[in-house]
Parts: structure tokens; C-alpha cells; sequence
């Protein structure tokens, strides 16, 4: 236990304290063995928030040899479970002490608004609280057996675990993807987002804090490209949990293959979201509008292609596009700023080049359609929140995946057209169904090639729903009890007690 390396990130006035931060290896802050580092930044604003540093392919062997040697020596996957259910309650309890500076920290690097941050936290904090619990419930069982014969199958942690995640929600994928991981008593090592790598180490610090022993959790910022293609080749990983595009996906399955690790893959997305002529109008433009410009559109599960009912068009699309001209940019800290910067300027550009495809494909920006430059955030990342309509299925902005504040709508006028269409698509994580017609969003929901159906509901999960995708969204589900599964092996323990010794030779 290292209570010595925990410390705030900002001071009690929300100053920032910390200009730099550590990498966390067998439970201490380590620098790169090159001595390396790089700028980590405030998206809103284009300043630069701290100095992180990078880890390199000896540093990655050094997690890899810590998490090992915790896993094969150390005594966390041998303690009772309610152990280490206690443990993850304390994580938990920590992280609610320290909300304000984790919000404070997470809108700093990410950019998004105070309200999302706030949002996103208390789901990390309630991963760890539910798997807490979950974990202390998830046992074995013992199968029927020819007489004689006693057989039970005893659930063990899959070992060690490379977990890589994306930019878009830091500190609640760090949680999505440790809380589970340890509660099975694997030992796990976090590769997180080079764009926003300071809140999965402060909960990784929180981790030893609350009693985590060392080298269970570990956190390595650096290059995807080195350290993450390091962790997926390496023989001694067990298994790779991955949050982020479908390409990199490919690569690390394809990758990890040669060694046949255990993999999950939470990927990309062009979640529809179905509006019939029966939903209720207000509660279809609030949700649908939430549905697509939450987190900025950064999102996986983003309801990115709209089909409403040609009956309704028009009314729903006054009100909807009226609606997104009513959201608010701005500074992040502002609690009436709806929407927060784009990650980079990389993102943003890749934003704008899909409208631009759009406009020249002879679509129609309805609203939106462009960068902003907000006073005072000049240097920031910001988008107008984008309605496009007139689309064709063959444009790329209906087909590939833009992860920012853009939506294409489409009419329809039959449901298992619609249906078809929604299904047009080589994703398959999320969708959402507005209709007051129960019948209808039981077919509806039955028919739709998604992982996650939400009918009549702003919200995509909660702990304890399964989160993941159909067709090349990925595999695996999260966030709920069978993500546990996923880091565990079932063994088979088959014992004989009978009376009389078994000579199946013969001889
Ligand atoms: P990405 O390449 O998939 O990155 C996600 C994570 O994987 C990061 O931690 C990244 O590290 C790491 N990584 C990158 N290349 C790797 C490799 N070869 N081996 C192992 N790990 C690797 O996503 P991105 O480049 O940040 O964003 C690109 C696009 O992906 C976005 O425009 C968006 O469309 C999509 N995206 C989807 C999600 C999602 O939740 N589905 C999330 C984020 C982005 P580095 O940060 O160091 O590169
Ligand atoms: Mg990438």
C-alpha cells in the first residue's frame, strides 16, 4: 500500500498544484526510464495544463513485470472476496471526497462542460460501488454429475490485463475498465488516452490510497503506437479490454491473436435513432437532441443518423433544429454551457471535413456547419452543433463514424423500411426508438442489429446495463455483471468420491 503517493491535483482555492505528472508502476510515481515527457493540454483553451511522462517500451516491460508479479506472488486475488469488495467501496468513497477536484481535473484536459464531467464521475464512482458488490455475489457453481463424480466450476481471475482507452470519456472508461478487472482479482494496466491522461492517474493513486496493493493497478501514459502495441504483443498479457475506433480494434485483435489473449472491444458507432409519428413530440426532440450532441458528440454511442417520420418532419425538425440553436458554447466551468470543445485540433478539422463532404455531396446544412471562435477561447476547439438533412445513403457523413456535434437526418414512412435502413450500417452499438406504441418498440427493438436499444430514453446505460456492440462496434458487453466473466476463467474441478477405485484400463 503506497498512502505516500496520493496527493490533490489542485489546491483548496482550484489552483492547479500539479504542474507534472508521474507515470504509477508497483504502486509509486515513476519518470520514463529515457527521462521523456510531453505536453498535456486544455482543449477549451489551447494552453497547456501539465507535463506527463512518456513511457516507453522498458518502462511498459516494467508494468508488465510489476502487474505480474502481483498477480503470480501477491496476495490480492487470494484475499476474501468481501475484501476486496471493501477495497473497491473505498476507491469509491475517496473519489466522492474528492469529486470537485476530479471534475475540476477532467474538464480541464478534456474540455467537456462542468455538467458532463459531474455526470460521468458519478458513474465512475458507482462502476466501483456496483462491482463491489457484484463481485461478492458472482461465484461457481456445482454441475450434475454421473454418480460418483463431483464436479464444480471455480471462477478465477483471468491474470494480467493491458486496458487501453480512448479520449472521450477519461476517467469514466478508467473506471469501466479497473473496477471489474480488479474485482475479479486480476492486476491491470492502464494505457490511457495520450490526449488525456491525468485523471486515470489520479485514480490509479486513489487505487493504492483506498488499499490496493502494489503493482495490481498501473498506468502508462505514452503512444498507443509503442507502449499500447507493446502491452497487446506481450506473452506475459492475458487479455486486452480496448474502448476506442474500429480500426485500431482490428489491429490490436489481429495482434493479439498470435498469442491468443482473451480480448473485449468497445468500438465505434453510427447509432440511429428512430423517431415515429406515435412518439411523444417533446420528449423525442429533448432525448434525440441529447442522444446526438451530449459530450459533444464525442461519443461512441452518439445517435448520429436520425430518421423521423415523413408525417411529423416537419414539426419535429422546427423544433429540433430550433432547439440545437438554443444550445450553448462556451466555457466549460459555466454551468449553462451545454456542450464543451472538441479534443484537438486534429479532431476538429477531421469534424469539418466531413460537413465539407457533405455540402459538396449537395446535402443541407440546416444549421451549425462550422468552427467558432468564442472570446476568450480563441485558441480552444469549438464546433457549431450541425443538423444535416437532404442525405443520401452513400455519403460518408452517413456512413462512417465522425465523433463530433454532427447529425444527419433522413425521413421514412415505413417501419420495416426504416428498420432496414437503420440496419444499413457496419456498426451496431447503440439506437433509440421514440413511439408511444409498446408493440411497436418490442418489433422495433427485437429487429435493430445494436447492442444497446433505448426506447423512449435519453440514456444509454447505467451500472449494470450491458454496454457493447453488434457487427464491428465489437464484442463483449461492460458495465454490468457479466463483464466479470470476462475476467475470469471458469475452471473445472471434477473429483471422483465413489467407493470403489476406477481402473478404466483394465490392466
Ligand atoms: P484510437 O486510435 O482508437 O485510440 C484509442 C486508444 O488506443 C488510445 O489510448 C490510443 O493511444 C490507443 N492506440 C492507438 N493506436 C494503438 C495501437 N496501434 N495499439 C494499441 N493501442 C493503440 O482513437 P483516436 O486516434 O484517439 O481517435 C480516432 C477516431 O476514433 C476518432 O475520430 C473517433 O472517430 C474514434 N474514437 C472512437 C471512440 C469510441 O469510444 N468508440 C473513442 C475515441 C475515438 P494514443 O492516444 O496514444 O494514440
Ligand atoms: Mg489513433
Amino acid at each position: 500500500m503506497e498512502k505516500t503517493i496520493t496527493s490533490e491535483a489542485i489546491t483548496e482555492t482550484g489552483e492547479m498544484k500539479r504542474k507534472h505528472y508521474d507515470m504509477v508502476i508497483n504502486g509509486k510515481r515513476v519518470a520514463g526510464a529515457a527521462g521523456d515527457t510531453f505536453e498535456t493540454f486544455n482543449p477549451a483553451t489551447g494552453e497547456v495544463l501539465a507535463t506527463i511522462a512518456l513511457a516507453q517500451e522498458n518502462d511498459a516491460e516494467k508494468a508488465v513485470q510489476a502487474a505480474r508479479d502481483a498477480f503470480d506472488h501477491g496476495k490480492w486475488r487470494k484475499y476474501p472476496v468481501g475484501k476486496r469488495s471493501r477495497v473497491l467501496n473505498r476507491i469509491a468513497e475517496i473519489m466522492r471526497q474528492r469529486f470537485k477536484e476530479l471534475v475540476k481535473m477532467e474538464v480541464l484536459n478534456s474540455g467537456k462542460s462542468v455538467g458532463a464531467a459531474q455526470v460521468q464521475i458519478n458513474q465512475a464512482i458507482e462502476d466501483f460501488e456496483f462491482y463491489a458488490g457484484a463481485i461478492v455475489g458472482h461465484r461457481g457453481k456445482v454441475n450434475n454429475m454421473p454418480y460418483g463424480f463431483f464436479n464444480y466450476t471455480h471462477k478465477e481471475p483471468v491474470g494480467v490485463c493491458a486496458q487501453i482507452i480512448p479520449w472521450n470519456y477519461p476517467i469514466m472508461m478508467a473506471a469501466w475498465k479497473i473496477a471489474p478487472a480488479i474485482a475479479a482479482g486480476c492486476s491491470v494496466i492502464i494505457k490511457p488516452a495520450s490526449l488525456t491522461p491525468i485523471t486515470a492517474i489520479l485514480l490509479n493513486e486513489i487505487c493504492h490510497e483506498a488499499g490496493v496493493p502494489e503493482g495490481v493497478v498501473n498506468t502508462l501514459p505514452g503512444s498507443g503506437a509503442v507502449v499500447g502495441d507493446y502491452l497487446v504483443k506481450h506473452e506475459a498479457i492475458n487479455k486486452v479490454a480496448f474502448t476506442g475506433s474500429t480500426p485500431t480494434g482490428k489491429d490490436i485483435m489481429e495482434k493479439a491473436s498470435k498469442t491468443l489473449k482473451r480480448i473485449t472491444l468497445e468500438l465505434g458507432g453510427k447509432s440511429p435513432n428512430i423517431v415515429f409519428e406515435d412518439a411523444d413530440m417533446d420528449a423525442a426532440v429533448a432525448g434525440s437532441l441529447f442522444g446526438i450532441f451530449f459530450n459533444t458528440g464525442q461519443s461512441c454511442e452518439a445517435r448520429s443518423r436520425m430518421f423521423v417520420h415523413e408525417s411529423i418532419y416537419e414539426t419535429f425538425m422546427e423544433q429540433f433544429i430550433a432547439k440545437t440553436e438554443k444550445l450553448q458554447l462556451g466555457d466549460p466551468f459555466d454551468k449553462t454551457t451545454h456542450l464543451g470543445s472538441i479534443i484537438s485540433k486534429e479532431q476538429l478539422e477531421i469534424i469539418d471535413g466531413y460537413v465539407q463532404s457533405a455540402r459538396e455531396a449537395g446535402a443541407t446544412i440546416a444549421t451549425g456547419g462550422k468552427k467558432l471562435h468564442l472570446e476568450g477561447l480563441e485558441n480552444g476547439h469549438w464546433y457549431a452543433p450541425t443538423v444535416i438533412t437532404d442525405v443520401t445513403p452513400d455519403m460518408k457523413v452517413v456512413q462512417e463514424e465522425i465523433f463530433g456535434p454532427v447529425v444527419v437526418v433522413e425521413k421514412f414512412t415505413d417501419e420495416k423500411d426504416v428498420i432496414q435502413r437503420a440496419n444499413d450500417t457496419t456498426y451496431g452499438l447503440g439506437s433509440a426508438i421514440w413511439t408511444t406504441d409498446q408493440g411497436r418498440a418490442t418489433r422495433v427493438a427485437h429487429q435493430i442489429q445494436a447492442g444497446i436499444v433505448m426506447v423512449n430514453s435519453p440514456f444509454s446505460a447505467f451500472p449494470g446495463t450491458p454496454f457493447g456492440g453488434y457487427k464491428q462496434s465489437g464484442f463483449g458487453r461492460e458495465l454490468c455483471v457479466e463483464t466479470l466473466d470476462l475476467y475470469m476463467e471458469d475452471k473445472s474441478v471434477l473429483a471422483y468420491y465413489g467407493a470403489k477405485p476406477i481402473n478404466p484400463f483394465g490392466v
